[in-house]
Formats: C-alpha cells, sequence, structure tokens
C-alpha cells in the first residue's frame, strides 16, 4: 500500500486547490524555508485525525484554515484528502484504491469521509491502527521525536513497539469490548 497523491484546498498556505504527486517510493519535498514543506506533514497527520492543534503547530484547530495574506483573502474551509494505490486493507483492497478526506469548517464542524462517503472520525483511525501510519505513529519521524524516544518512558516506547507489531488493533477492541 502506498500514499499516491495528497489533494489540498484551505489548508494553511495551500489556499488554491493542490494535487501534490507521489509517483514513486522516494519523493522529496525540497524550498526555501517557510514555502510550506512541514504542512504537507501537517496535512498528513491532520487528515488521519490529529485532534491537536499543537501538534500541527496552532492555537486552535481552525488555525490550519488558510487565513489570508498578501491580497487574499482568508477562506471558509479547508480540506486535505490523501490517496492510497495497492491497497492491502480489506475491504478496499478490492479495487484497491482508497481516499481519506477531511473537511473543517470555521465554525469548527470536522467531516470525516472514506472514499467520498461519510463516517466517523473513529473509521479513519480504526483503518490505519497497526500500518504504522496515523497522527501520532512511527511512519512520521518528525523534528525532536529521535531524541523522545531515545528519552522515552517503557510505558512510551510500549506504545511504539505495539504498533509496529501490529497488535495496537487488538488492544484497541478489547478495550472497547471491555467497555461495553
Ligand atoms: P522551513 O524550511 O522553515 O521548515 P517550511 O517549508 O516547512 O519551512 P511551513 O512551516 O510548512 O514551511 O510553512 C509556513 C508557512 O505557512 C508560513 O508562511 C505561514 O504563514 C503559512 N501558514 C501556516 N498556516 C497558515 C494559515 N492558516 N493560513 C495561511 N498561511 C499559513
Ligand atoms: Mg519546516
Amino acid at each position: 500500500m502506498r500514499l499516491s497523491k495528497i489533494k489540498l484546498a484551505g489548508f494553511k498556505s495551500f489556499v488554491d486547490p493542490t494535487t501534490i504527486p507521489f509517483p514513486s517510493n522516494r519523493v522529496c519535498v525540497v524550498g526555501p524555508n517557510g514555502c510550506g514543506k512541514s504542512n504537507v506533514i501537517d496535512a498528513v497527520r491532520w487528515v488521519m485525525g490529529e485532534s491537536s492543534a499543537k501538534n500541527l503547530r496552532g492555537g486552535a484547530m481552525t488555525d490550519v484554515i488558510f487565513n489570508g495574506s498578501g491580497g487574499r483573502k482568508p477562506v471558509e474551509q479547508a480540506t486535505v484528502e490523501l490517496w492510497f494505490e495497492e491497497v492491502t486493507i480489506p475491504p478496499y483492497q478490492e479495487n484497491g484504491e482508497l481516499a481519506i478526506k477531511r473537511l473543517l469548517t470555521r465554525d469548527g464542524d470536522s467531516q470525516y469521509f472514506i472514499n467520498n462517503e461519510r463516517c466517523r472520525r473513529k473509521d479513519i483511525t480504526d483503518l490505519f491502527l497497526g500500518t504504522g501510519l496515523g497522527p501520532r505513529s512511527y511512519a512520521i519521524v518528525e523534528q525532536g521525536m529521535i531524541s523522545r524516544f531515545i528519552e522515552a518512558k517503557p510505558d512510551e516506547l510500549r506504545v511504539f513497539l505495539e504498533e509496529a507489531a501490529g497488535i495496537s488493533k487488538y488492544k484497541e477492541r478489547r478495550k472497547e469490548t471491555e467497555q461495553r
């Protein structure tokens, strides 16, 4: 399974609808300071369900919506869509395509979609549990994360190990069953 493209509109500095293709397994994003490289990674984390504005380098969640610059007025909503190909997650492996989308409006209404069908945030987080990809998973290694790994307490380290071993989704399901 691989990420094939990201579509953004109204998200941080990406005010106009923008498609970023990922044509191969190794892609570099380069550009001058402040051009929006880290915003691309924030977009990935956001669409996977990140609920902490601080982790997206903002004060409030609506800070991810383009808030104007130069001659451009702020916009009313932000959307990010991730497209995957060679999908291995059932039942989406059947036609091989999976697109997940999140939309946020200025009044704080957050909506999630799988293949354009409305779903819950949990449906998206469940989808990627155990794959290593997720809003806070190890697939995204950001600045300072290596030292956080090194300094992590055993309990915190265990969360990463369980995700890497693919057992976090079973733990999550057990927790849900126990709560019922
Ligand atoms: P560096 O090389 O310094 O790490 P970068 O390419 O990673 O830079 P980003 O941090 O992705 O840059 O982008 C920062 C830019 O995004 C800033 O110019 C900032 O004004 C803009 N930006 C962030 N949030 C918004 C928003 N809500 N509306 C408009 N612009 C935004
Ligand atoms: Mg950056």
